[in-house]
């Protein structure tokens, strides 16, 4: 069923039930590829925290968490434009870190992110999405997990929003232009 948030209309793109297999998979990837270190697990909040979560419920391996935020986006466009790094107060120098993020679009926001992490010497960093805009990358980046890859066009749901509005969807929504 469609959803009206603020003044735009959003349709279906993406099931609970994949969603929930995308998160198993990637849950299940993690936990072999960390069976000798734990990592650090940085969810990058807003967006981040109902994939973050559930993914949460299915690790099995050893993790620490902490939270970092940033924001590059307003309405529909990303911005391009590059702030601080809010929240970061564990030291990480030769830890292993996971960043974990809802969607990777430009790759601007997750690139940023590496290179300001990289100056406090973590032993490694990898990173988790669980959603990719393949066609809009605009950086070269190595993206170690990602759950779905989808189309070029704005989603709502399961953690991200429109304007403030559509977090709490269980679903993944995308715009009807
Ligand atoms: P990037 O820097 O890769 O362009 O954008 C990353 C951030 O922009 C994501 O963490 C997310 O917060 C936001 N973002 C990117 N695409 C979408 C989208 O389609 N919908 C929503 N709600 N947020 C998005």
């Amino acid at each position: 069923m469609n959803v009206q948030l603020h003044d735009k209309i959003f349709k279906p793109l993406i099931s609970e039930a994949e969603i929930q297999n995308a998160v198993v998979s990637i849950a299940n990837k993690i936990d072999s590829d960390y069976t000798t270190n734990s990592p650090i697990i940085l969810p990058v909040l807003d967006g981040a925290f109902v994939f973050a979560a559930a993914l949460t419920n299915k690790l099995e391996c050893k993790a620490e968490y902490s939270f970092i935020k940033y924001k590059s986006y307003h309405n529909t466009q990303s911005t391009g434009t590059v702030s601080e790094l809010l929240g970061l107060d564990i030291d990480i120098k030769n830890k292993d870190i996971l960043l974990v993020e809802d969607i990777i679009d430009t790759g601007l926001t997750i690139s940023y992110l590496l290179e300001e992490l990289k100056k406090y010497q973590p032993k490694s960093i990898k990173v988790a999405t669980l959603l990719s805009k393949p066609e809009a990358i605009k950086v070269p980046l190595q993206i170690d997990y990602c759950g779905i890859e989808i189309p070029n066009n704005f989603i709502v749901g399961y953690g991200m929003d429109y304007n403030g509005l559509g977090r709490n969807l269980n679903e993944i929504y995308v715009v009807d232009e």
